[in-house]
This record gives C-alpha cells, structure tokens and sequence, in this order.
C-alpha cells in the first residue's frame, strides 16, 4: 500500500503545482493585458504627443515580454501592472508604463540600432529597449539602484543591455556615437554631450525643467547635416537629473 500511495500522492503534487503554475501565468496575462489596454487608451487621449494617434504595436509586444513586477520592490509588486510610477526606493520611481510607451514609441528605434538611456533606474526601460535595438547602454548615477537593475537585467537574458553607474551629463563616450537617446530624469536644460553623442540622423526623447514642476517631454532630432531641432510634445513629471558631487 504503501508504495502505491507514493506515487499517487507525488503526481497528486506535481499536478497541483502545475495546476497553480498555470493559473499563476494567466493572472500575469490578464495583469499584462490590462497594462497594455491601459497605455492605448492613454495614447488615445494624449493628442499630437503620440505620432499617429497610436503607440507602435512593436512597442507593445516588447513591454509584453518584460516582467514589470521583477523591477519594482517586494512592497508595490501588486500594483506592477498598474499604469502608474511606483517607489524603487533612493527617491527614485519606474516611471508611468505609457511614458515608457511614449518614450520608446518617440525612439522609433530600429532593430540594427544603437541607444543610450540615461537614469538606468529599476531597469525597466532599458528591459523594453532590449528586444528593439541591436545595443542597449544605460547609465545610472545611483551605484545601489545600478547594481540591482544590472542583476535583474542579467536574470532575465537582456544580453544586450550594458550598464554602468556614472554621472550621465557626460553619456557614454566609449560607445558612442548612438541612434538613439532616452533621458529618464529633468533636466534644466539639455546636456551638450548627449547631444555631441547623437549620430547624424539621431533622436533624443529628454524631459526638460525644473525640479518636480513645469517640464516637458521634448524630442530633439540631428538632421544629416547636423542640424538639431527642437520640438516640445507634452508635460510630464520626471524625478530631477542630479549631477555627481551634488545632492
Ligand atoms: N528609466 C528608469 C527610471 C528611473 S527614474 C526605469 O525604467 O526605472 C530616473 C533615474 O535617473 C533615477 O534612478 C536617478 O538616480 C537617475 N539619474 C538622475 N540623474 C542622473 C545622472 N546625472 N546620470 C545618471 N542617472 C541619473
């Protein structure tokens, strides 16, 4: 009897566990439809900001593939798919998931490109970029919040993401020049190294203004011939771009 009732009882398990796996993975599907659900009716609403009127499928199907609750602290998981910033801690936040949206949306970037985020953060935007571009650099000025997003990064194969913690005035002169750059933190004004580190033909989303109150998300773009032009899409609230040796 005895050696019968083992096994039953063993599969009994395994089923249950699996059985909780796959409820387990539809509530993260539901979570996930709700989120992305949540950034296209945002776009609806958000008027000439969004290109289109709409965010770009591709963009949607990459914040698909990434785990936003493996990016926030143990405390704010519930509310992971929420379409809202939340706490990463050092008084920092991930941002809102239709910021990011926008943000990648306005990168347009293509998959044989190269792009820089400053403000590295949890993580997240750099994760939604991965599955987008050829190279990911990010950079953050905070060395705990870099470390633990490079070790969330790693963990779920964003293979193409290098990070490291600096002060992001400078960009990543190593690496340059970039497709691409996304700013995740207001600055006063737009940093002239980033914008040296544009390729011809390159654009940059940043928010601009002051601490915590009348920014904007602006999208700069170097024509071919190096020209850059400026274009202010929308008010945002972005946690202010700190520079090293300051607090
Ligand atoms: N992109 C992040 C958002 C993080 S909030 C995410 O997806 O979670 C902005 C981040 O910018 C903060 O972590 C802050 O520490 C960082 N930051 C502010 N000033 C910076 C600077 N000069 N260089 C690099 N990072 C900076």
């Amino acid at each position: 009897m005895g050696l019968m009732r083992t096994p039953t009882l063993l599969i009994s398990a395994l089923c249950l566990a699996a059985a909780s796996l796959v409820l387990h993975a539809q509530e993260r599907k539901d979570e996930m439809d709700g989120m992305i659900a949540a950034i296209a009716a945002h776009a609806q609403d958000a008027g000439p900001a969004v290109p289109g009127g709409g965010i770009d499928p591709a963009v949607l199907q990459a914040m698909r593939t990434v785990p936003r609750q493996e990016f926030v602290p143990d405390d704010v998981r519930a509310q992971a798919y929420e379409d809202q910033p939340l706490p990463i801690g050092f008084g920092q936040t991930i941002s809102q998931p239709f910021i990011v949206a926008l943000m990648t949306d306005l990168l347009d970037v293509a998959p044989d490109e190269k792009v820089l985020e400053i403000g590295t953060g949890s993580g997240y935007q750099a994760a939604v970029l991965s599955p987008l571009a050829k190279e990911v650099y990010s950079v953050e000025i905070i060395p705990e919040l870099g470390e633990r997003a490079t070790n969330v990064l790693k963990r779920f194969g964003f293979a193409n993401v290098r990070t490291k913690v600096a002060d992001g005035y400078y960009g990543w002169p190593e690496a340059a020049p970039f497709d691409g750059i996304v700013v995740t933190a207001a600055a006063s004004q737009i940093p002239p190294p980033l914008v040296e580190q544009l390729k011809p033909g390159g654009r940059m989303v940043i928010p601009v203004g002051g601490a915590y109150f009348a920014q904007q998300l602006m999208l700069i773009e170097k024509g071919a011939d190096g020209k850059v032009t400026t274009r202010q899409l929308l008010p945002v609230q972005f946690v202010p771009f700190t520079r090293a040796g300051t607090k």
